[in-house]
Parts: C-alpha cells; structure tokens; sequence
C-alpha cells in the first residue's frame, strides 16, 4: 500500500470518538505511549458506551446532544485530529491516563464506513468518495420506516415482521457490513418480501 495516500488511525467507542473530533475532549486516554506527531485519522468502533455517556452527560450537560448524535456514528471514521504531544499529566477532566495522546485541530469529516482495528491502523486517506448508492442503503438503514411502509427500528434493515418472514440466508446476508454485501442482501431480501 502507498504510504503517502494512507493516514494512521485509532479506534475508540461512542460517543467518546465523537467527543475528540468535536473538539469537547482534548485528549485520548491509552495505556501505551506513542511517538506519532501529526495527524490522526477517529475512527468510531461499533459499541456504545453507556456508563461513558452517563458520564459526560452528568459532567458536561450541554453535551447531550452530540453524546446522542453519536449512536449513529458507529463503525466508521468520524472525524481528524492532530497528535501534538504524549503525556503522563493532564489538567483536563478528560484525562484518566495512564498514557494522554494530545489532539489539537479536531475536525469532524463526512461519515466514512470502515472496519476499525485494535490499536493503531493505516487507512487509505482521503477516502474513495461515498458511492451515492451506498448512501441510499445507509439511509434506508438509519431510516425509521420499513420497505412494507410500517414503522421500523432506526439501525434494523427491516421491521419486525418482514425479518422474521425472511428466510436464515437472508437474515445472516444482511449482518454484511456497507460495501460488503449489505446492499445486495437488502435487495435480495426485498425482492424476496415482495416476490
Ligand atoms: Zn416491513
């Protein structure tokens, strides 16, 4: 892979992710140091952490909006930063170490689907620009209404009772992930609803 067109990356869960490219949260707790200066690509993992937005909610109630927002930036790249130190000490709220990567420059970039990986990870930068299509399946996806017209869970491809109409092939194709096969599984299952 050309190193020139790749930037490094670290993965951190919601909504702390977004907390660091919204600039709220100056730096990123690690347990190891790390030598890099430059810029850091915030890739989102999928998990959510609850107690952590408890947290920063209780601590920081201006914050609920964007800690919410968070939910559905999951599992992709949210946003940049700047490495500008590695520290033991930080005077803010944020820092528990043991280790505090500093970030300055926060910036949050179009949500950009990706498998992130434990500790730090290239990533081919800028990205392949979104394929409009792949956006209508993320939509459709984040949407609230089912392809029957019936409301459905935002983040479920399906309501209720056409996931349940649908055979295990179908069900299992459609854990495949935006890009890899989550675009033809909904249009399998679709056509297979309304065979
Ligand atoms: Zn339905």
């Amino acid at each position: 892979m050309n190193n020139k067109s790749t930037l490094k990356a670290i993965s951190s869960h919601q909504p702390w992710a977004s907390m660091l490219v919204l600039g709220h949260k100056p730096v990123e707790n690690r347990p190891k140091p790390w030598n890099h200066r430059g810029p850091v690509l915030i890739h989102a993992s999928l998990t959510f952490d609850n107690d952590g937005a408890d947290w920063i909610i209780e601590n920081f109630p201006h914050l609920e909006k964007p800690v919410l927002d968070s939910k559905d930036l999951r599992g992709g790249i949210v946003g940049k930063v700047n490495m500008v130190d590695c520290v033991t000490e930080h005077t803010s709220p944020w820092f528990c170490g043991p280790k505090g990567y500093v970030f300055e420059d926060p910036e949050t970039v179009t949500f950009h689907p990706y498998k992130g990986q434990q500790g730090v990870f290239n990533v081919p930068w800028p990205p392949p620009a979104l394929i409009p299509d792949r956006q209508w399946y993320i939509d459709q996806f984040k949407g609230e209404e089912c392809q029957c017209g019936a409301e459905k869970k935002a983040r479920n491809a399906f309501c209720l009772g056409c996931y349940k109409a649908l055979p295990a092939r179908y069900k299992q194709a459609l854990w495949s992930r935006f890009g890899e096969g989550f675009e033809q599984a909904y249009d399998d299952a679709v056509k297979w609803l309304n065979g």
